[in-house]
């Protein structure tokens, strides 16, 4: 395949990378076969103890150099990072969708997205403001600055093998961190690609190496990150049980730590929603990547009298869906990642049969031609009550629960009962309810939307959510600060040495 080749993905590859240097370790091989075809694509040796110390020894004293690059200068590395991508946004676009599963287009948008967090990372490398304050100690000025904080582990999810790297890296590289990724065991090519692409522009500019590294393997890697003193910051995407085992080994040593976790997120659809717009947020919401993006709709709160009318549209437009090789741009649906979440689908749609659920449109695993990797399976829609244990869990797979309502005030209460916090979204064309939806008491959600659907965000805004989705943010708006730490400056310009509060001290 053409795109492997220009990714620099050979069939074995070292999974380790200190820089510009990959290392031989002794861990085990992971193979990486593709959902969209069951074929292996290539395989990488896993990070070893040994190999693990030599990363962090690089990343520790490339720290030492890059905090001193002024921090336009490192924007301006992470420009020319932008410059690559686009040249490699086919090839890469490509990697994605075909170790992940997702569609081309979708696999594409997510590099576009790497690119459009490096414009933003190029800017901020301008700002990175404090603030300053008056003094109330006379011949005293008072300010703020940020410092950068030293090695950020990123440690990320299968859905987007590319994007939540991109997203951290970029403002951890402007703010003067260095990285050390470890990427999702499922998806570890995505990473020796992302590396190659780096490493070409870090090499050509002189960039100390050791400022980004990677790191392949499981949760056991995932878990040397999490307790490990030397890395003061620890960004972790994946499912809540995983946020739960990192936040707790991350807050024992009082590291911090970003989390980016599960969600289950809903739309209202209001009696005055545009049925037809509310139809493709809701559609593309829950069938996009096959239900596997953080932000998928899980849940359609419908109001009573537009509750029939909007379920006949929904059933007319699955039974249009076409699923198959996400690589062809004519299909809808691709596969899910592996047959593991494939028996996860099937034992959740089990559960929610056991517990009343009615499916209006039934799943299944298609066999057959084209479905040889046994990844793919029917979107379905079932009709529940919120409270349903198998509807306060997320199923990363393309299963949509329907629940009526008949007031906006119980359509919140419904939004907002479950446990995680990501993404939530009304449809409506009555302002009263869109405000109340975005008030202090109405949804609870990281993301609230009104017209449109839950899935997506875009990079300048702060993307991260509440309660079980851990409450971390990310990408755009002030979310850099996480990445650095705050430091208070007084000086004293006279000659005399008052004391704040105006406390007397003489000797
Ligand atoms: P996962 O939790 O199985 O794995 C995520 C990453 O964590 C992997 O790299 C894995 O090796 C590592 N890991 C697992 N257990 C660990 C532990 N105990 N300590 C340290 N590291 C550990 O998740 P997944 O199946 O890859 O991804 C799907 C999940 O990710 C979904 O729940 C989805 O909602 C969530 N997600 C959230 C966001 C967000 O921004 N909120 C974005 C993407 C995905």
């Amino acid at each position: 395949m053409e795109f492997l080749k220009e990714l620099g993905i050979a069939d074995k590859n070292l999974g380790t990378s200190t820089g510009s240097n990959w290392i031989n370790t002794t861990g085990s091989v992971i193979n990486s076969y593709s959902p969209v075809d069951g074929n292996l694509i290539g395989s990488v040796v896993e990070t070893d103890k040994a190999g693990y110390e030599e990363v962090i020894q690089s990343a520790a004293a490339a720290f030492i150099e890059w905090r001193t690059w002024p921090a336009p200068k490192r924007g301006e590395i992470v420009r020319q990072i932008g410059e690559a991508l686009r040249a490699k946004k086919s090839a890469l676009g490509q990697l994605v969708s075909y170790e992940m599963g997702k569609s081309l287009q979708e696999g594409l948008g997510e590099v576009q997205e790497m690119i459009d967090i490096c414009d933003f990372a190029v800017g901020l490398s301008r700002q990175l403001y404090g603030l300053s304050m008056h003094s109330e100690r006379p011949g005293h000025r008072m300010y703020e600055q940020w410092h950068p904080l030293g090695i950020v582990g990123v440690i990320s999810a299968f859905n987007f093998p590319v994007a939540v790297w991109a997203w951290n890296s970029m403002l951890a590289w402007v703010c003067g961190d260095v990285c050390i990724w470890k990427p999702s065991e499922k998806v570890p090519l995505c990473s020796i690609a992302c590396q190659n692409i780096v490493n070409e522009v870090f090499t050509r500019n002189l960039v100390p190496e050791g400022v980004s590294t990677i790191v392949n393997g499981g949760r056991e890697l995932g878990e040397w990150l999490a307790s490990d003193t030397r890395i003061p910051l620890i960004s972790a995407t994946g499912s809540t049980r995983m946020g739960k085992a990192v936040g707790a080994a991350v807050g024992a040593r009082l590291g911090k730590s970003i989390l980016e976790l599960g969600g289950n997120n809903a739309i209202i659809i209001s009696s005055e929603a545009d049925l037809d717009m509310a139809l493709i947020g809701a559609v593309f919401g829950a069938v996009g990547t096959a239900g596997q993006r953080c932000t998928s709709t899980r849940r359609l709160i419908i109001h009573d009298s537009v509750y029939d009318a909007f379920r006949d549209k929904l059933v007319n437009a699955y039974n249009q869906l076409r699923i198959g090789d996400p690589l062809d741009q004519h299909n809808h649906v691709g596969p899910l990642i592996d047959r593991d979440a494939v028996r996860q689908y099937q034992e959740s749609i089990e559960k929610c049969k056991q517990e009343g659920g009615n499916f209006i449109v039934e799943g299944g695993v298609l066999e057959g031609d084209g479905y040889e990797s046994g990844c793919y399976v029917k979107p379905c829609i079932a009709e529940v009550k919120n409270h349903f244990a198998i509807v306060q869990h997320e199923t990363f797979a393309p299963i949509l629960y329907l629940i009526r309502y008949s007031n906006i005030d119980e359509a919140i209460s419904f939004q907002n009962d479950v446990p995680q916090g990501l993404s939530s979204a009304i449809m409506t064309l009555n302002l009263r309810e869109a405000e109340q939806f975005l008030s202090q008491a109405g949804s609870d959600c990281g993301i609230a939307n009104v017209n449109i659907g839950t899935s997506g965000a875009e990079i300048g805004g702060a993307f991260g959510g509440e309660k079980e989705t851990g409450g971390g943010r990310e990408s755009g708006s002030d979310a850099w600060k996480a990445y650095m730490r705050r430091q208070t400056n007084t000086i004293n310009y006279t000659h005399k040495l008052p004391l704040a509060q105006g406390i007397k001290f003489d000797i």
